[in-house]
């Protein structure tokens, strides 16, 4: 293929390899027929049965629904959904981290793909664009959904306002006193922002009435918003991870890197990403887990998650609710349990007490694994990438950087040259309170 961006790919080669708008992925990929193990179905917490796509549909747009099990391998992009990724930045640039490597002494090469350039700052826009182009397109005339750091909500904020929706967001209570910018952001976009627990809720009240200064969960906030949902005619829930039709919308993420790799004759060795409910892992690796599956490739696939929230690495393989009042269908995932409230952290993105079925079910048959690691050392990671990439880097990104630079630590013992490639979910610059409590000691 010719086209003015590979020239500009050779001239920088080995820094930074671009694609074009042509080079674009117009299809998802979707995981669930390539499993080795079938996703055992979303069971209905009433009934106790799976849950039937017309049950889902009280809660979800019928466009999600059909996604979410859907048994296609490939799943059509529409144009306009592609036109609004390319608006909104995509595709995106891959770089080589020379200065880290170099910093690291390390034969080992680092890259990674950067999710953070876009308006909203993180991998988010892919997936709520896609949901809400859907939810506009059924009619739907409000999104709600819940927030951890914001991110999420400030890309469902974003989406809606392209597409003329209203948007409600409940935001966990400690990101929402930690994180008044993301606030302000969404609010500009025209959401409705709440702290969650709220007053706007049955569950919230019972909830802020019990204990007033309640830091919040993203398991309550997510009950909060589909209790909002049920009661207010023409209105979505719309969530920002964990389920099917999420990951795959993710997946144009590693779709890009595939080829940008391939450009530069590329295999990857290692490949690694930061988990909360999965999304940016499962997007980032799943075309790759693709390759695996089928044995063609065997690259090492590290999904890093916070020790405070360590769902696949401490947490059990069961059927659990998504949310803490028990509203959401029941899933079969790594789960601390729907009560588990992680402990204030940096990473509010990472803060949640499931995993994606999905991502679950391929660490249950060991085709990825999990590593996790504490707040202290991600954020000397992140320091360290600052101070040679120039990049500040979210905390939750930051966990994929620091299995990156323990890897390539690895590399340098054995002598080793793999060639790592992580996925840094987004930008810190509005994360800078993490920073400054880590270069304070209070970290
Ligand atoms: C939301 C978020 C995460 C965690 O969510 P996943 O669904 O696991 O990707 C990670 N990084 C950033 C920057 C986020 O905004």
């Amino acid at each position: 293929m010719s086209c003015k961006c590979d020239t500009y790919g050779k001239n920088s080669k080995g820094y930074k390899i671009t694609l074009c708008e042509d080079e674009m992925p117009r299809k998802y990929y979707n995981i669930l027929p390539d499993l080795p193990t079938p996703l055992d179905p979303p069971m209905n917490p009433g009934t106790g049965k799976p849950a039937k796509p017309e049950e889902l549909e009280a809660i979800f747009t019928k466009e999600a629904v059909r996604q979410e099990m859907s048994s296609q391998r490939f799943i059509d992009i529409p144009d306009e959904v592609v036109s609004a990724l390319f608006a909104c930045g995509r595709p995106t640039p891959m770089f080589r981290a020379h200065r880290l490597e170099a910093y690291l002494k390390t034969p080992a090469k680092i890259y990674f793909k950067h999710e953070g350039l876009n308006p909203c700052g993180s991998h988010k826009p892919n997936t709520a664009i896609a949901q809400a182009y859907y939810a506009m397109k059924e009619g739907v005339q409000e999104l709600v959904t819940e927030t951890g750091a914001g991110q999420w909500g400030t890309a469902l904020s974003y989406a809606c306002a392209l597409y003329g929706m209203k948007c409600r967001v409940f935001m966990v209570a400690s990101s929402y006193e930690q994180k008044p910018y993301r606030r302000i952001q969404m609010e500009t976009y025209g959401a409705k922002v709440y702290s969650s627990p709220s007053r706007e809720t049955e569950y919230g009240r019972k909830l802020s009435d019990a204990n007033p200064e309640h830091s919040g969960s993203l398991g309550i906030a997510i009950s909060e918003a589909i209790e909002t949902v049920v009661k207010t005619p023409n209105s979505k829930y719309s969530l920002g991870s964990v389920l099917n039709h999420v990951m795959l919308h993710q997946t144009v993420i590693g779709q890009e890197a595939k080829i940008q790799l391939a450009k530069e004759d590329i295999t990857p060795d290692v490949l690694i990403a930061c988990v909360g409910g999965g999304s940016n892992f499962a997007g980032f690796t799943f075309p790759f887990v693709a390759d695996k599956i089928a044995k063609k490739t065997n690259p090492d696939i590290i999904a890093v998650e916070p020790t405070s929230a360590p769902s696949i690495t401490k947490g059990k393989y069961d059927y659990d609710h998504g949310d803490s009042a028990g509203m959401t269908p029941l899933l079969k995932m790594y789960t601390l349990g729907k009560d588990f409230i992680p402990a204030k952290s940096h990473a509010g993105g990472l803060r949640y007490h499931g995993m994606a079925p999905t991502v679950s079910s391929l660490a249950h048959d060991k085709l990825i694994r999990a590593v996790a690691y504490s707040q202290k050392e991600v954020f000397e990671a992140g320091m360290v990438f600052a101070r040679t990439e120039g990049i500040v880097a979210a905390p939750e990104s930051c966990h994929a950087i620091k299995a990156a630079i323990d890897v390539a630590a690895e590399c340098k013992k054995k002598g080793e040259q793999k060639t790592i490639v992580f996925n840094l979910s987004g930008q810190g610059q509005l994360d800078l309170e993490g920073y400054a409590d880590y270069m304070a000691g209070k970290i």
